[in-house]
């Protein structure tokens, strides 16, 4: 059974593009009636453009405030929980989406900054973002309520060649997300991750180093998942009844092994 999501607030990372931006149309199609989103990310103009159409397409309807906001940098996570408005302080869904891989993940080649950047990006900010929110949920008067949906990857489970920096980075937030997952049992906390397998989004363009040519023959005449696929998947798992926690879900293009 689904839950209706009106009147929820919900707070996406890494909303300025690709599975991010997705998400945020598609929380705002399922609930278009009284919704509240925080989208963050770096490139705040872009974030200008999708409040911009939101607003366009669904007027009053959903509320959307925007933050620069890098994730990698936890004063500023702390400094951004702070700063919420008081009309969107109740955040009630985080999907934590902001992550990246670096095109040179060779070892013994892999330049310690990309090693720093990967893992300050994909664990830290995962796991400072929901330290810093996890207060909120708790601090509800009926005793704590809320969802963490983590952006996972194939990649923990099946780690690549070329990948050995995300991939070990994907399998952190995993193990981090289960066993939180159950540190939560007994509350009304959920915390679920959906890990899609290759997803047509500017990812793949930091994959490939910049070579757009790399990555059209990376999906060749095949059709990877649209960032919208993996939006509704996630939005799925928000909208389940409270008793229903849609723990892990794996999304594949139909061609991938
Ligand atoms: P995109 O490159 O299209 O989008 C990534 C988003 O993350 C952007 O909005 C970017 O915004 C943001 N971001 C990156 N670094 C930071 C940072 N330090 N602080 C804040 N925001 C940041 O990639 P996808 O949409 O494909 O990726 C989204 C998630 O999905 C990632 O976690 C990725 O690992 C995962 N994933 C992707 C797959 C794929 O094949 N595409 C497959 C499996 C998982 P900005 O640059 O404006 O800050």
């Amino acid at each position: 059974m689904s839950r209706n999501l009106s009147g929820k607030t919900v707070l996406i990372t890494g909303a300025s593009a690709g599975i991010g931006r997705s998400t945020a149309f598609e929380f705002a199609r399922s609930s278009s009636q009284n919704l509240k989103l925080i989208l963050t990310a770096r490139r705040v103009e872009r974030l200008e453009e999708i409040k911009k159409e939101i607003a366009n397409e669904y007027g009053t309807g959903v509320k959307v405030h925007i933050v620069k906001l890098d994730v990698s940098n936890p004063e500023e996570i702390d400094e951004f929980v702070r700063a919420l408005p008081e009309e969107f302080r109740g955040v009630d869904i985080l999907v934590n989406n902001a992550g990246f891989m670096s095109g040179v993940e060779q070892p013994p080649d892999v330049p310690r900054q990309v090693i720093q950047n990967v893992y300050a990006t994909n664990v830290f900010g995962v796991i400072n973002m929901t330290q810093a929110i996890l207060p909120i949920f708790k601090a509800r008067p009926d005793g704590g309520k809320g969802d963490v949906i983590m952006l996972g990857s194939i990649a923990s489970r099946d780690p690549y060649v070329g990948g050995t920096i995300y991939c070990s980075s994907k399998a952190a937030v995993a193990a981090f997300t289960d066993a939180l997952r159950k540190e939560m049992i007994g509350t009304r906390i959920r915390v679920m991750t959906v890990d899609p397998g290759q997803v047509q989004t500017e990812f793949n363009l930091n994959k490939f180093r910049g070579d757009q040519s790399k990555v059209d023959e990376s999906y060749a005449d095949r059709v990877p998942l649209t960032p919208d696929d993996v939006a509704e998947v996630i939005v799925f798992a928000a909208s389940r009844n409270e008793n229903v926690v849609v723990a892990d879900t794996l999304l594949f293009p139909s061609y991938q092994a």
